[in-house]
């Protein structure tokens, strides 16, 4: 299997340059040559096979020769292994119609532990096999920077740089980050805001003689590797909700469009999905899009569903692509108005085909405490904010006779705030958690100052 770029340039990598590379020369994303794809009876094989043995099916058809199938296998065990559920990824039933995929059962209770765990597996396997150390860096405002840190601490040859903006992630999600003890583990608090970290970020990926110095490497939502990796839940929910003989639906709480992303990928691949629903808090880009074919930029709010708070669904680009039948001129033409003016517009016919498959609805801080309270009350089980607007999506957008899965991103815990303005009562935290966040914290402040910020990669980056 070969990836080439949405932006048009050909060039073909593999597996294992577009998961190092992160982004493609053009400034475009990865994505692969064509859709690799399973038949009805693979399908209804997965039926009841563990989850790392069903993502081992799956993800050799994306890594190819990358990595062998037997050690593929392993190293996704190895991946999966330290999740707190034996199914890995527990289904529930809600009501006759309605279940809950639990995709929080990993060592930092958000679903990127999915994707980040089977990356920092895949980043040991390939800078092992090239003798060489390289320094992971990214920024954070949430989620993904601890999910980053527990999927490659404690590894040989690879050091972590994650910067958060000081005083701005929430107790919780910095504490997850800093009590993290391992040597390449390397928290900056920088001076700034998440704007700033990634601007950083950014800086020090344009330094070329630093970049070559340092192997400078990226984790970020736009890694092929973690849209692959995500793909498998849908396949192992699906079986369980009566696929392929039946189609389902899935309503996913979504930001970067990558996990969403990820249900299209599945779809491609052949699993018969009726829909693709996603629920967006007030920061609506993505449907706004769904409802006019507009892509527009407008200003961020902060909301109780934090990890959602975006303004560019960086992911969304390979939907583009896809829709506008692979012509990568096109989707960099479309691109660049978005970078200068803010705003894009489809052509109709991609967003007819969009609507074949996919429906949006945006969900207010209020209806989203309305949504945990009536789980609450339902269910007895608390609903962190992100996945309750998951199944507030799909109940938006219900149809007679067709299960739908509403993707569970986060434990309840996590957002223990939101839950208790909604329910009036405390989510209990898992031993595990509570445990983590006891430890002492660890964590270097820094001015907002891109030769400062080197200068601490440089000195924590693996020899
Ligand atoms: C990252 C995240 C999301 C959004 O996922 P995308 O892939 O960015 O669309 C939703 N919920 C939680 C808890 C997250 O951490």
């Amino acid at each position: 299997m070969k990836y080439l770029s949405t932006r048009g340039d050909s060039a073909l990598r593999s597996f294992e340059e577009a998961t190092l590379g992160g982004l493609a020369a053009d400034g475009g994303l990865y994505v692969p040559e064509t859709w690799p794809a399973f038949g009805e009876e693979e399908i209804r094989a997965f039926r009841g096979m563990p989850y790392a043995q069903l993502a081992a099916r799956v993800i050799a058809r994306f890594a190819g020769e990358s990595v062998p199938a037997g050690e593929l296998e392993k190293l996704l065990e190895r991946a999966y292994r330290n999740f707190g559920a034996r199914e890995v990824a527990p289904l529930k039933q809600l009501d006759d119609s309605l279940f809950s995929l639990e995709l929080f059962h990993g060592p930092t209770f958000a679903f990127k532990d999915f994707a980040l765990q089977f990356l920092g597996e895949l980043f040991g396997r390939f800078i092992g096999a090239r003798g060489r150390a390289c320094a992971i860096i990214g920024a954070t405002s949430g989620d993904t920077g601890s999910a980053a840190i527990e999927a490659v601490r404690g590894r040989g040859g690879i050091s972590l740089h994650m910067l958060h903006p000081a005083g701005r992630v929430s107790e919780v999600q910095r504490r997850q980050m800093t009590t993290v003890a391992d040597a390449n583990i390397h928290n900056l608090a920088v001076d700034g805001n998440f704007d700033d970290c990634q601007n950083l970020v950014k800086a020090m990926f344009n330094d070329a003689e630093f970049k070559k110095r340092h192997a400078l490497a990226a984790v970020n939502s736009i890694n092929w590797a973690r849209i692959a990796a995500q793909t498998v839940y849908y396949f192992y929910a699906a079986v369980q909700a009566g696929a392929p003989e039946r189609a389902v639906s899935f309503a996913v709480p979504s930001g970067n469009f990558g996990n969403v992303f990820a249900g299209y990928a599945a779809l491609q691949m052949g699993l018969p999905l009726r829909r693709l629903i996603i629920g967006t808090n007030r920061n609506d880009i993505l449907a706004r899009f769904f409802e006019s074919g507009r892509m527009q930029r407008r200003e961020l709010h902060a909301t109780i569903s934090p990890s959602m708070d975006i303004q560019i669904s960086s992911n969304f680009e390979r939907l583009l692509f896809e829709l506008c039948a692979r012509d990568g001129g096109r989707v960099r033409s479309l691109m660049e108005d978005f970078a200068k003016r803010g705003e894009f517009s489809a052509p109709p016919e991609a967003l007819r085909k969009a609507g074949e498959i996919f429906r949006a609805r945006r969900f207010t801080d209020e209806e989203t405490r309305a949504e945990m309270k009536r789980l609450y009350a339902a269910n007895g089980a608390f609903t962190d904010p992100h996945s309750a607007i998951g199944t507030a999506a799909a109940r938006a957008f219900a149809e007679d006779g067709v299960p739908t899965i509403a993707l569970a991103t986060a434990h309840a815990a996590k957002f223990g705030d939101a839950a208790r303005a909604a329910c009036g009562a405390e989510a209990p935290m898992p031993p595990a958690l509570r445990e983590a966040l006891r430890r002492e914290e660890r964590m270097t402040p820094v001015a907002n100052d891109l030769d400062a910020v080197k200068e601490l990669v440089a000195r924590g980056a693996a020899r």
